[in-house]
């Protein structure tokens, strides 16, 4: 579903991402972990090309996003994005928040689209807000309402950046059991996370990255359980 072949990205003189080969199956699960500034969030932003490689090539469900001619914004509506800050249109109802791109972007009309928000937002355990505004919820309940405006587009893929990561400890179950979901129902999910326990119990693999490259990756039990480099002992003995 995801191919990724010499990827790289170099922001002026710094290069933060060498050359990564990474595939992820349809319905893989896969979970990256690493230390702040490892290229993580670079990584995730190459997949949708909101970054523009400097090198390598990313295929998406079959289509290039990096040859020149690729309908871009056509590729893009297959790539969900679920990002630490939720990014909810503060002046719109939650309804409305789902809805806008679904008619923008794939054209359907009103009743269409809003069948399909409710539906989603039935599936994240929210269908009692749909008239709220985003102020009105709690950052669980925001994020939750993102995961369900990316779904409301039927992506092929989801991309997580570290999305409960600005949320209160209490908050942050709700949000890995929605996700935990998705991944049950098949969905194709990469996702960047401090959240081991969830690595642990949802990821099929682990991708541990520092300096920009992919250092060490296998099951969970393995990467987290028993890691093989030096550098992924040191970083998970900090953050377990
Ligand atoms: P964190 O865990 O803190 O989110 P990360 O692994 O997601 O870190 P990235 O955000 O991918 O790391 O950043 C990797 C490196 O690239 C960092 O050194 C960062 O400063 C640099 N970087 C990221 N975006 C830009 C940009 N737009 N311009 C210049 N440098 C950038
Ligand atoms: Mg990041």
């Amino acid at each position: 579903m995801i191919e990724i072949n010499g990827l790289s990205k170099s922001f002026g003189s710094l290069e933060v991402l060498r050359g990564i080969d990474l595939e992820v199956a349809r319905g893989e699960v896969v979970c990256v972990i690493g230390p702040s500034g490892s290229g993580k969030s670079t990584l995730l932003r190459c997949v949708n090309l909101l970054e523009e490689p400097t090198g390598g090539k990313v295929v998406v469900d079959g289509t290039d996003l990096t040859d020149p001619d690729t309908d871009l914004d056509g590729a893009r509506r297959h790539i969900g994005m679920v990002f630490q800050q939720f990014n909810l249109f503060a002046h719109l109802h939650v309804l409305d928040n789902l809805t806008v791109a679904q008619r923008k972007v794939l054209g359907r009309d009103k009743a269409t689209a809003e069948k399909i928000a409710r539906e989603n937002l039935e599936r994240v355990g929210l269908s009692e807000k749909a008239d709220a505004m985003p102020a009105q919820l709690s950052g669980g309940q925001q994020q939750r309402v993102a995961i369900a405006r990316a779904l409301s587009m039927n992506p092929k893929v989801m991309l997580f950046d570290e999305p409960t990561s600005a949320l209160d400890p209490e908050l942050v179950g709700d949000v890995l059991g929605v996700m935990r979901q998705l991944a049950d129902e098949g969905m194709t999910m990469l996702v960047v996370t401090h959240e081991m326990q969830f690595a642990r119990d949802v990821a099929d693999r682990v991708l541990f990255m520092d300096g920009g490259g992919i250092i060490e990756q296998g099951p969970p039990a393995e990467v987290i359980g028993a890691p093989k480099e030096e550098r992924t002992r040191t970083f998970l003995a900090r953050v377990l």
